[in-house]
């Protein structure tokens, strides 16, 4: 299994880095984990083809993890697609993306291909193929919006992060994150790999979390601040770094490789 980091930047625009986005590939299935503003031009930096994305998981509603998602489709239906899409997102923001779609003109009777909306409940194994399946696990990343939850009640307001199986690994993949506690979520579940990302809570507490998981590796993304992550990685001592790798654009792992040589 191969995991490909498409773009390890934070919501704020950079020229370095795209939004956060997290490619799996098994030989038989792939999943992409988060369409944020730019996703198709960094999917074409890539070069991964648009038409081999079997399944986009969506974590949360905020730009730099959703707002793609209706240009990577237009591109699959101008590139005439024709094998079936899932897209997996939390049950409380299904129709807040229908709608978002359906008001970009994307309507599923002018599609040639079949685009399955899927409704995630938290805590829920949603299989891929076998031996390939994730869990969505509530955070609380989002919770400004709970002061005006009232006001758009249709609206739901709901932020993920994921636990992924696949291929006898367990990968555990924090998206944005709320508090430090929101780091733990993952406790019993023996990651073999964590993967966090860094805007919103301190290198040292992600560091913590890592350690207490008993995870093999860290992999640092959604990058903010270059000078600060890298000045931390540098005072670590050696064998803390050979733990963490800090996630940059076009980043490929083969996970079996990355075991293999500890
Ligand atoms: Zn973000
Ligand atoms: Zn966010």
């Amino acid at each position: 299994m191969t995991i490909k980091f498409i773009g390890t930047g934070s919501g704020i625009i950079s020229e370095k880095r795209f939004h956060s986005s997290i490619l799996l590939e098994t030989e038989k299935s792939n999943l992409l984990i988060d369409v944020g503003d730019g996703i198709s031009k960094a999917l074409l930096f890539q070069k991964i083809p648009f038409c081999n994305i079997q399944n986009i998981l969506i974590t949360h509603s905020h730009p730099d993890h959703l707002s793609g998602i209706a240009s990577l489709i237009m591109q699959m239906k101008l590139q005439e697609r024709l094998n079936p899409l899932n897209i997996f997102i939390p049950t409380e923001l299904l129709q807040s993306l229908n709608t978002l779609l359906k008001i970009h003109y994307l309507f599923p009777e002018n599609l040639k291909f079949k685009l399955n909306l899927v409704g995630c409940d938290f805590n829920i194994k949603n299989k891929l193929e076998n031996n390939f399946y994730f869990i969505f696990m509530k955070n609380s990343h989002i919770t400004e919006e709970k002061i005006i939850n009232h006001i758009y009640k249709n609206i739901g307001f709901v932020s993920a992060s994921v636990f992924i199986h696949c291929e006898d690994m367990n990968i555990a993949y924090t998206s944005d994150i709320g508090k430090v506690e929101d780091l733990y979520l993952f406790d019993d579940l023996r990651c073999n790999l964590f993967i966090s990302e860094s805007t919103h809570i301190s290198n040292e507490e992600i560091y913590r979390a890592f350690i207490k998981s008993g995870s093999e590796k860290l992999i640092l993304t959604h990058i903010e601040n270059e000078m600060e992550i890298y000045d931390w990685y540098q005072k670590l001592t050696e064998l803390q770094r050979n733990s963490i790798i800090i996630a940059e654009d076009g980043m490929s792992l083969d996970l079996k490789e990355l075991f293999a040589s500890g």
